[in-house]
């Protein structure tokens, strides 16, 4: 899973471009989400999301997607869950403090972010994670938001 993690990281500006086209469909079937009802729509959404991030990001289903602005290196593979960038302890080799063979999330946040086209989203303030939306679909509240 790691190393389609790093791939992931190393292709961000290919899949923030795939991202927004998709995102970009989700939004024009917002009519017929909004028929259809997010609450049935949820688990259909959650489940996919499930896979597909997971297989490429490692994705913990926070339910509030940071991709975007991280790199597409998803913060919630720090072991202490940092929104916001590193904590002290990165080694000096990029790895992460606790967990001694892997490269720290926000390293490889900083080296995706910088070939992604929004590279300066890596520095907008991510609010405190809400756990209470774990489990649910990021891309389903997209569409709640927007
Ligand atoms: S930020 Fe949240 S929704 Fe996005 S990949 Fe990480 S755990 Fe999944």
């Amino acid at each position: 899973m790691k190393t389609l993690r790093r791939w992931s990281v190393r292709h961000a500006r290919f899949l923030e471009i795939f991202y927004n086209g998709f995102e970009a469909c989700l939004r024009t079937m917002r009519p017929l989400i909004n028929k259809i009802g997010h609450e049935r729509l949820e688990p259909a959404f959650a489940s996919t999301e499930r896979v597909i991030k997971g297989a490429l990001f490692d994705c913990k289903m926070c339910g509030q997607c940071a991709l975007t602005s991280t790199g597409m290196s998803c913060p919630m593979n720090c072991p202490k869950n940092l929104r916001n960038g590193p904590c002290g302890g990165v080694r000096a080799n990029g790895n992460c403090e606790v967990i001694a063979d892997m490269p720290c999330v926000w390293v490889e946040a900083w080296k995706g972010s910088q070939i992604m086209q929004k590279s300066e989203a890596i520095h907008t303030i991510q609010p405190a994670v809400n756990f209470q939306l774990e489990g649910q679909s990021a891309w389903l509240r997209v569409i709640k938001q927007k």
